[in-house]
């Protein structure tokens, strides 16, 4: 099928709930797709943030074949030892004791939200269920988190929503400070706001959070669905602000592509699962874990991490530069393979032209652009890229 054809097919039986563009890809390479007309498309966008190992990476598909072979799903009614492996890996390189794995980061966050609230009936203060976020922030499209997330957008017409979430302004300290109520347990904020349009907080911002937080026996929870694992440089990104969360969620390029999200917590808040009390059936299944564990081995490899600063580094300063030149960047802004651009023009017209010309990017918001590319992108492409853009601008 080309793309009309498989668009036609799309349009007609698929729920309409997204605004696509009109392109279907067929196929993945590194850091480059094809559509189905014969297309190429450098990907500057990785799936949003979830290809860090680009299309067809050959360790990521040797290992999802030979663990598809051996054995892809049994029930969380048994043990597995992908699963136990990639729980270990994520322990050992985390403030973290322990791991829930689901299969997407709404989960995740919804793990991280009834773990709050049944970890907060074993603490002093029982009444507590409230969680506080942050405006602008997303936490993924199930009814409690489009509660939890503080955009007007996604909440319209679903009303009624879950009781016990409220949001405070953008870094706003203070308000945050003053929301926290005898109801409260936690606060729940994204280290780098990913669909907020690449909108980073100040070091002073995490530490005032932490202390409040400690002050009042608040559970710091820290969405690192798509901030984390590498993407800004660090393999989390709390460690650029030097401040630990006591709950955190991952997910988006854990499975580079296969759907997994996971809950990482300290021990004694972990412990407020028990048995029966939370439950998913794919949750981490040895398929999707295997691939999870080849993914952070090759993240954690000596170098890797430095590497994405590097060329974050470099991909900042070419972003900088075409500032200069182009009136219609108002600002630019990143850590490592995680950058953002304000524009003076609608970010949906630079995107489809640049889709045009070859080249994939995002608009999370009205005036913003989002590059979230695979972690893997050389200098070259980053040229390549930038060229293009110049000529979209
Ligand atoms: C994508 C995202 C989510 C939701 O993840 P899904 O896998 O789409 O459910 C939640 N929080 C943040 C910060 C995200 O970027």
């Amino acid at each position: 099928m080309n793309n009309q054809e498989i668009i036609a097919l799309t349009d007609q039986f698929i729920m309409q709930t997204y605004g696509r563009f009109p392109v279907a890809f067929v196929k993945g390479e590194g850091c480059y797709l094809w559509d189905a007309n014969g297309k190429k498309y450098l990907d500057w966008l990785g799936g949003i943030a979830v290809n860090a190992l680009g299309h067809a990476h050959p360790e990521i598909v040797q290992v999802l074949a030979e663990q598809a072979k051996t054995l892809i799903h049994t029930s969380n009614l048994f043990y597995t030892e992908p699963q136990a492996r990639l729980a270990q890996l994520l322990c050992e390189h985390s403030f973290a004791d322990r791991v829930f794995f689901c299969n997407s980061g709404a989960e995740a966050n919804e793990a991280a939200v009834k773990l709050a609230r049944i970890w907060a009936k074993s603490s002093a203060n029982k009444e507590r269920y409230e969680v506080l976020t942050v405006e602008k922030s997303f936490h993924g499209r199930t009814l409690a988190m489009i509660a939890a997330t503080g955009q007007d957008k996604v909440k319209k017409g679903f009303a009624p929503l879950p009781e016990g979430f409220r949001t405070v302004p953008f870094h706003d300290l203070e308000a945050m400070k003053a929301a926290v109520g005898p109801k409260t347990c936690a606060i729940m904020v994204e280290p780098v706001l990913g669909e907020g349009g690449i909108l980073f907080h100040s070091q002073e911002y995490f530490t005032g959070l932490r202390k409040l937080c400690d002050d009042h026996q608040l559970l710091l929870v820290f969405d690192e669905i798509q901030s984390g694992l590498g993407r800004t440089g660090r393999l989390w990104a709390h460690e650029h602000y030097g401040v630990t969360p006591d709950v955190l969620t991952s997910a988006k390029a854990l499975g580079t592509g296969l759907p997994i999200g996971a809950c990482l917590a300290r021990e004694e808040i972990a412990a407020a699962f028990t048995p029966g009390t939370h439950a998913t059936t794919y949750g981490g299944n040895p398929l999707v874990c295997a691939v999870a564990e080849k993914f952070l081995e090759i993240l954690l490899a000596p170098g890797f991490l430095d590497g994405i600063r590097e060329r974050g580094d470099y991909f900042l300063g070419g972003l900088k530069k075409l500032m200069e030149t182009h009136e219609t960047i108002r600002e630019v802004r990143g850590k490592g393979m995680m950058l953002g651009a304000t524009l003076s023009i609608p970010g949906r017209e630079v995107v489809a032209a640049a889709m045009a010309q070859g080249l994939i990017i995002n608009s999370p918001q009205e005036n913003a652009l989002r590059f979230v590319p695979p972690l893997i992108l050389t200098k070259e492409q980053i040229d390549e890229g930038l060229a293009r853009l110049a000529g979209v601008l």
